[in-house]
């Protein structure tokens, strides 16, 4: 019997794990930058939670969700992403209050059922924020520019904001309504997905990828055209606010984004460095999530990063990473059983004086030892015999200069301190 992993889901091995790691660094370090504290919540929550903010009409709720009863026949739902179940645990520890800036992060697999292809699996990885508390445009701004820093930190270029309002529950309803009589003409033309999303979902035909909807798509009317003025002035000022922090944008009037809960400022973070498919992160306003799910109105705004696209994207441009952690410091090569014991001392110290370091445990002759730290991106090798013990004092090898030193025990440390800096 051979065990596989389930279908769309995927190991992240030794090899990778030091670019996960630096990803989500990057993440953090910018996100605290920005005064965001971390949150954590279950994987799993009740599938009401899912259905009554994604959306009963999205495709998210109605074909993607891991869902199944649990032993008491409670309905539970692995999460298919992280705003919803980010909201209920604010909700449901006060963390929300009128006087309070509530600034989250987050990291975690999230779980959709879709047919696995490149760049898309079952469990995937999303880093992202929330705020919660603030109608203020400059909010959406400081957002969108976090976003924008995140990637550069992570070493994208030429990136640029797309940016759009769909308008507030008072205005949305019209803009929804025009949309929907614009694609009722042409609809039977149109792809299956589109056919269905008319009476439930409109505005996601905008979203639409498929060739034989783009003409219509195209010529559709803009939400733009059906904001009330106090949405359009807000989305001024937010624009405004971007401007003054120098952060490039671009109104795209076809940006809607895939879930229900989304209220005026969306917006995706696209690199031109890429091809078609550019955006590398999306997120806007959802301020009537929080009532939606039993709190007080609460404006909020949020983004969130698929941390596997980053991930290809930062392989595929080849950006070098200078701080990935990848190999030891020291590695003890040892010749015969005595020189194994002294090793093992002098790694046991090199550890207590934090520094990364091993030994072999195969009973490998020396020149596979030298091989091993070599596969194990040992920074230095110290060669210990014999003659070595009663010295008290060996051969240092420098594994990327290939420079040999003596050095005495005692002095090891120190000298891989020195090197190491
Ligand atoms: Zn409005
Ligand atoms: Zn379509």
């Amino acid at each position: 019997m051979k065990y596989a992993a389930p279908r769309g889901t995927k190991d992240i091995l030794p090899n990778e794990t030091p670019l996960w790691q630096w990803v989500e660094a990057a993440c953090r370090e910018v996100f605290e930058l920005y005064n965001y504290k971390e949150i954590r919540t279950p994987v799993f929550e009740a599938t009401e939670l899912f259905s009554r903010s994604i959306g009963t009409s999205t495709d998210i709720v109605k074909k993607e969700m891991y869902t199944f009863p649990d032993r008491k026949g409670r309905s539970l739902t692995l999460r298919p992403e992280e705003t919803a179940p980010v909201v209920r645990a604010c909700l449901e520890n006060n963390l929300i209050s009128p006087d309070n800036l509530v600034k989250l992060y987050y990291f975690g697999p999230m779980f959709r059922y879709e047919r696995p292809q490149a760049g898309r699996q079952r469990q995937f990885h999303q880093a992202g924020v929330e705020a919660f508390g603030s109608a203020d445009p400059l909010l959406d701004a400081e957002v969108i520019q976090m976003s924008v820093k995140l990637f550069e930190k992570l070493g994208l270029k030429d990136l640029e904001v797309d940016i759009n309002s769909v308008g507030c529950p008072k205005c949305q309803p019209k803009f929804r309504e025009a949309i929907k009589k614009y694609f009722t003409q042409n609809i039977t033309k149109m792809c299956a997905d589109c056919q269905e999303r008319l009476e439930q979902n409109p505005l996601r035909i905008l979203d639409c990828k498929e060739p034989v909807c783009q003409k219509y798509i195209e010529k559709a009317p803009a939400a733009s055209d059906y904001l009330d003025p106090e949405c359009k002035d807000n989305f001024e000022q937010v624009l405004k606010s971007l401007e003054s922090l120098k952060v490039r944008y671009r109104v795209n009037d076809r940006l809607v984004r895939g879930l229900d809960y989304y209220t005026m400022t969306t917006f995706e973070v696209v690199s031109k460095q890429l091809g078609a498919q550019n955006a590398v992160c999306g997120g806007g306003r959802y301020d009537d999530l929080v009532a939606e799910l039993g709190g007080k109105p609460t404006p909020a705004m949020g983004f969130a990063v698929g941390l596997e696209r980053v991930i290809e994207i930062i392989r595929q441009l080849k950006i070098e990473n200078r701080q990935l952690k990848i190999g030891i410091e020291l590695f003890v090569a040892t010749i015969g059983e005595e020189a194994r014991k002294v090793g093992f001392d002098l790694i046991t110290k090199a550890r207590e004086n934090g520094i990364s370091s091993d030994i072999d445990y195969l009973g490998k002759s020396l020149k596979a030892q030298m091989k091993a730290a070599d596969r194990m991106n040992a920074k230095y090798v110290y060669i210990i015999g014999e003659d070595e013990i009663v010295k008290r004092s060996a051969a240092l090898k420098n594994m990327k200069t290939a420079e040999q030193k003596e050095v005495g025990f005692d002095g090891l440390i120190a000298e891989i301190r020195k090197g190491v800096k």
